[in-house]
């Protein structure tokens, strides 16, 4: 890969619902020789190590939000990284996220407070290293070149809930986190390279418990409303992740929607889609 290229590797592009094939969100970056995490959902680390990356080799996680679907994965990842096995991480991991990210990191750290005293003492393995910062919006990490920019989405009323700009070489990428429609992602979005927005597909009708679809949809984003973002921000390619087919819908229903307002470039992701950002974009499937 060229030094300039930015590649985004989506690990997890599901929701809390149990579906083999999506785990919860999680997305790796590649600009250059650093790799950012984006989220950590259930199994992060599993299709990590699909990808042939090890744990251990990433130090830098982001979060949008701490909705559970989004940090379940983080114990796995961050404990499995101080194995030899799994590449050996040198060094805390950094972790920047909303409000309530250190204190969550801190009482991970009293989670798993017996397994880091015995393998310390057995094995001589130390983890529970962690560098962790609660952040505002702005500019929260500018380090080789790569730039990380957070902003204000709007789950309410999960507050506070992140989108983040990532900008390498030229090159950007809108991650929304979990939204309902918003003029922050346009705003920061306009030109960007890769949109990855998050979407929920379904109604009311099919919905198993109608009243909780409407609590949960109403702090989301429809496919109708989706394409509105992608006609007015023209990213070169638009990308699902965090994709939440309700009930029976189908991908087929969810492009569909979404071309009743937008006829741009779009690809529903799936767990480990691979998508390389140079003068072309390209897309492969790793599983
Ligand atoms: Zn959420």
């Amino acid at each position: 890969m060229g030094s300039d290229v930015l590649e985004v590797t989506l690990l997890g592009t599901g929701s809390p619902i149990f579906v083999p094939g999506r785990f919860s969100t999680s997305t790796l970056i590649r600009a250059g020789d650093e790799y950012l995490l984006v989220d950590c959902g259930r199994g992060a680390g599993i299709r990590l190590h699909e990808t042939g990356l090890h744990p251990g080799r990433i130090n830098k996680l982001f979060l949008t939000h701490l909705h559970s679907d989004h940090v379940v994965g983080i114990p796995d990842f961050y404990i499995s990284g101080w194995f030899t096995t799994f590449g050996r991480r040198e060094g805390p991991l950094r972790v920047w996220g909303p409000e309530g990210t250190t204190a969550m990191m801190s009482n991970m750290d009293r989670t798993f407070e017996f397994d880091e005293r015995v393998r310390a003492s057995e094995m001589q393995i130390h983890h529970n290293a962690n560098e962790s910062h609660d952040i505002e919006p702005g500019v929260v990490f500018d380090e080789a070149g790569v730039r990380v920019t957070a902003f204000y989405v709007d789950h309410r009323p999960i507050h506070p809930a992140l989108g983040f700009k990532v900008e390498y070489a030229g090159r950007s990428m809108i991650l929304s986190g979990d939204t309902r429609p918003t003029d922050s992602i346009v705003e920061h979005g306009t030109g960007a390279d890769l949109m990855i927005h998050e979407v929920i597909c379904g109604n009311r009708e099919n919905s198993p418990d109608p009243d909780q679809f409407e609590r949960i949809i109403a702090h989301h984003t429809t496919p109708q409303q989706a394409g509105t973002i992608f006609n007015k921000a023209r990213p070169r390619l638009a990308v699902y992740s965090h994709v939440i087919l309700v009930a029976g819908v189908t991908v087929a229903t969810l492009e569909a929607q979404t071309r009743e307002t937008y006829d741009g470039p779009l690809l529903i992701g799936e767990d480990l889609t691979r998508i390389t950002v140079g003068d072309e974009i390209t897309v492969e499937h790793l599983r």
